[in-house]
């Protein structure tokens, strides 16, 4: 999978893609992240990228001419591909965001800074408007950072148990259960017997237990997405929970 990532910051990516994970993905051609300075697509002498707000207010505007040449120089006019712009105004992103991007091989991400880009960005280029949260951040890297980060792990291959993303929280909707590693006793805590046991179907059971646990004390509202066998419904009402609750 490939990522374009338009920015005036392209240094502030260093190590993030650079290291562990998402590096071995790269190393092993699995994502590819290609990295472009809007600033290169300027044409004036000063390479000016932003300007003052139309009308006042605070803050510079990310100029639209510079964003639009250096996305159509590098993926063609108009772009095939998806074009996130980051924003605090897009859809909040998730899991199911992340899967979705998953199912594409090549997106591109554009990162606004100081008050934001010129509104014909988003109109006219962007295809897709993605938020990491509400709150708002002084630009757009970190957010591609964290979808790429995101998305690059669900990619076949990248990590190193290709299961693994199907158990963690929030991929079948509920938080994952806690885990534990050697040493068994540690400062006197010890780890849960049943996972020394050997038992993989009662461990199974307790791992969907533990998972609903979690869910239904930190975050019961994810329970309505759920789909909930008898089993799990019983174990939940056991807990408190009731099922018009869902
Ligand atoms: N004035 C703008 C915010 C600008 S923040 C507004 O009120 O909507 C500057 C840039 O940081 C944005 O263009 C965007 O690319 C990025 N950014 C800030 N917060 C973000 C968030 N929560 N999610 C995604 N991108 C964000």
């Amino acid at each position: 999978m490939r990522f374009d990532i338009f920015t005036l910051f392209p240094e502030i990516f260093a190590g993030v893609f650079d290291e562990s994970i998402v590096k071995r993905a790269r190393e092993a051609r699995l994502v590819e992240i290609a990295l472009h300075d809007i600033r290169d697509y300027t044409t004036d002498k000063h390479h000016v990228t932003d300007d003052y707000p139309y009308a006042g207010g605070g803050g510079m505007v990310m100029k639209p001419a510079p964003i639009f040449a250096a996305v159509e120089a590098v993926l063609g006019s108009p772009p095939q591909i998806p074009v996130v712009l980051l924003s605090p105004q897009g859809r909040v992103f998730d899991q199911s965001i992340a899967r979705e991007l998953a199912q594409h091989a090549h997106i591109a991400l554009i990162c606004g800074h100081y008050e934001g880009v010129d509104e014909r960005v988003r109109e006219h280029l962007a295809t897709d408007e993605i938020s990491i949260g509400d709150y708002v951040l002084t630009g757009g890297e970190i957010p591609a950072m964290v979808i790429v980060d995101a998305v690059a792990r669900l990619v076949p291959g990248a990590l190193g148990d290709p299961s693994a993303p199907a158990h963690d929280s929030h991929a079948s909707g509920l938080l994952e259960g806690p885990h534990y590693t050697r040493p068994a006793e540690f400062r006197g805590w010890t780890v849960p017997e049943i996972l020394l046991s050997g038992n993989h179907a009662q461990i199974a059971e307790w791992r969907r237990r533990e998972s609903l646990r979690r869910t239904f004390d930190r975050r019961p509202e994810l329970l309505r997405q759920v789909e909930l066998s008898e089993e799990d419904q019983e174990f939940l009402k056991s807990l408190g929970w009731q099922e018009n609750q869902k």
